[in-house]
């Protein structure tokens, strides 16, 4: 699941984009109809473009195709610096160009408002025209850019090494920071055994990052999930281990059951878990994977399955803390009026998720 088939189609996109031949053949055509409609990651470069971009086109199987600048960003793509893809008509103003290439002089560091009055710009209305712009916070962006560079060679096998070198990025040391920035200090030294192995799948529902050791699953989220580089963080020190890429065979299972989970074939994951939580988080995880595929349960009823009845709350955050998406099915916990409430990786991909497993059940009755 991990290198999709060519033209590639992000996740997220399959549903709201031509098909992957359309859009190569109005990438090579350079058509203007498609302005808007998708942008292009050239996998050699590690550059987005827009669809009428002068620079030569790349063959089919190094283009991957995105319906939005986050996802690009996501995908660990860079704009280009012959057709701007964040342009647009008319000009985005000032303060947010110029926010543009603050980040893109560091990409690997976040700028805090601090920085941003020492460029003259006041923090505020600097964000707030950035949003308006490209309906995007301009600390989403930020992240985005950065989880993008971390996860870009994330990638079975691969040694952190190898991924400065082929990773496609001018500066080594912008590497080294994003990486840093997303995973902790660079794994120099650690032994593969004693590391979270970091490895990312690309879904239906978009891309996915993984993290896991000798002792099982310890992370599976959606990449552009709000808090999940903190997330990474309370892993690392409670583990007190380094993150670099590669594989073992609990991350092999898990991409493999992944694949055939969105294919309906098979809901249940029987791979080695080892979420970090309390007691409690534990019991409440348990219970949640006891919900049958296709079925839904309120907070109120995971609580009395726990032994605490009217802890609704205390559960409702535990179902939130989970770290384990999909294999832990928080999804299928919705409020007690049906409301679907909330999810990590947001109430669109909840409800695709429902809706898949609903799905399937039902024709398999
Ligand atoms: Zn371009």
């Amino acid at each position: 699941m991990t290198e999709s088939a060519m033209p590639a189609i992000s996740a997220r996109a399959a549903v709201s984009l031509p098909s992957p031949r359309v859009m190569y053949r109005a990438l090579t055509r350079r058509d203007s109809a498609y302005e808007g409609v998708f942008l292009a990651g050239v996998k050699t470069t590690g550059i987005f473009c827009r669809p009428t971009c002068r620079a030569k086109k790349p063959r089919a199987e190094n283009v991957e195709f995105f319906a939005s600048v986050a996802e690009a960003l996501h995908g660990g793509y860079r704009p280009c610096r012959l057709c701007h893809p964040l342009d647009r008509v008319p000009a985005p103003p000032a303060v947010v160009v110029q926010l543009l290439q603050a980040v893109e002089a560091n990409p690997a560091t976040r700028l805090t408002d601090k920085d941003l009055a020492g460029l003259d710009l006041d923090p505020s209305t600097a964000r707030r025209q950035f949003r308006a712009c490209y309906g995007l916070t301009f600390q989403a962006y930020q992240r985005a850019r950065r989880m993008g560079r971390a996860l870009h060679e994330v990638r079975a096998g691969k040694a952190v090494i190898d991924v400065q070198l082929d990773g496609g990025y001018a500066s080594t040391s912008g590497f080294r920071g994003a990486f840093r920035r997303v995973f902790g200090k660079p794994p120099r030294g650690a032994r593969a055994d004693d590391c979270l192995l970091a490895r990312r799948f690309d879904t239906p529902l978009g891309r996915m990052l993984a993290l896991a050791d000798r002792q099982g699953l310890r992370l599976l989220e959606f990449v552009d999930r709000r808090g999940l580089e903190k997330e990474i963080g309370r892993l690392r020190r409670r583990l007190r281990c380094a993150v670099v890429p590669g594989s073992n065979a609990t991350l092999e299972a898990a991409g493999a059951q992944l694949r055939r989970y969105f294919a309906g074939e098979q809901f249940e994951f029987d791979l080695p878990l080892a979420p970090v939580g309390s007691g409690f988080q534990q019991d409440v995880w348990a219970a949640l994977r006891r919900i049958p595929a296709g079925k839904t349960r309120s907070y109120a009823e995971i609580a009395v399955e726990v032994g605490r009845a009217g802890a609704q709350r205390a559960v409702g955050r535990a179902n939130g803390s989970n770290t384990l998406s999909i294999v832990i099915p928080c999804h299928r916990v919705i409020g007690a009026d049906g409301s679907l409430s909330g999810y990590g990786g947001g109430v669109w991909r909840k409800q695709r998720l429902l809706d898949h497993e609903r799905a399937v059940m039902s024709v398999g009755r």
